[in-house]
């Protein structure tokens, strides 16, 4: 028994040497592993179909098209596409203080986010659309004027409403501000048309209201800091072969086919 005990304790000294020496040798293991260098995207994933948290992604656990296509950059690289997900005010910031290499975020490029930072050629075209109750009378932009209106915060959608002069209410995420409209809080959620085709598939009792003459078309494409010319030429590169060889549409095609009911309102629909 005595032996017994000696040799377990052996052993397990054995075994704490050989951890020991894992961890002096866990920097080299670490870039063995990740000898492959890495790209850091921004992103905040409560947009799908292009970016929403799921139990196994294209990147971990995040999926949809802009998280494809961020694989396929890093990949086109010869390096590791990685996310940083935060809230979407903070991307932007992040790329300033050097948190994440790029941001990929559905984001739309306006003429004020150009003058900080520079974008990569557009992937994707959208528009604000309004989402409201099937039963509801708004048709146009116009006949928002009076209703309780739900927007996301930092989002386009807002600078589109605080444009038409309207009040309104932001939320920080879109399955929050979808739910105001499902509980009856609100009349009506201005919102990208792709994410808002995935709430109102997901969410019964409601639909899609356009309005093109109010709402302008919106270039979705990738931010990067202002002059970091180097990255945002590998960043085309890879964006325009996806766009010539047909990934982006046929990604698109798939996310916005995905089921993603679970992953954008993080509870069942009943
Ligand atoms: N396209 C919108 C914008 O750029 C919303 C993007 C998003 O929520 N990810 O503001």
């Amino acid at each position: 028994m005595k032996k017994m005990k000696k040799i377990l304790a052996l052993a397990l000294a054995g075994a704490m040497v050989l951890s020991f020496a894992a961890c002096g040798s866990k920097d080299e293991t670490a870039k063995d592993s990740s000898s492959k260098e890495t790209i850091t995207f921004g992103t905040n994933a409560e947009f799908p179909p292009f970016e929403y948290v799921t139990s196994s992604g294209t990147i971990g656990e995040f999926d949809g098209i802009d998280m494809a296509i961020a694989k396929q950059i890093g990949d086109d690289m010869g390096k590791e596409a990685k996310i940083n997900n935060m809230e979407f005010d903070s991307l932007l910031l992040a790329l300033d203080n050097g948190q994440v290499d790029a941001v990929i975020a559905g984001m739309t490029v306006t003429d004020e986010r150009k003058e900080s930072y520079d974008f990569s050629t557009p992937y994707y075209t959208a528009t604000q659309v309004m989402i409201v109750k099937e039963d509801s009378d708004i048709q146009k932009a116009s006949d928002m004027k009076d209703k309780k209106i739900v927007v996301i915060q930092g989002y386009t959608g807002e600078t589109c409403v605080q444009d038409l002069g309207y009040e309104y209410e932001a939320f920080k995420k879109g399955t929050e501000a979808v739910m105001e409209l499902v509980n009856g809080k609100c009349d009506v959620v201005v919102i990208d048309s792709a994410t808002a085709e995935k709430f109102v598939g997901d969410n019964e009792g409601l639909k899609i209201v356009e309005d093109p003459d109010t709402f302008e078309a919106e270039e979705y494409a990738i931010a990067v800091k202002k002059g970091n010319t180097e990255l945002l030429n590998e960043i085309n590169a890879s964006i325009q072969k996806m766009l010539d060889n047909g990934t982006v549409s046929e990604l698109s095609a798939k996310y916005l086919d995905v089921d993603t009911e679970e992953d954008a309102s993080g509870s069942d629909a009943e």
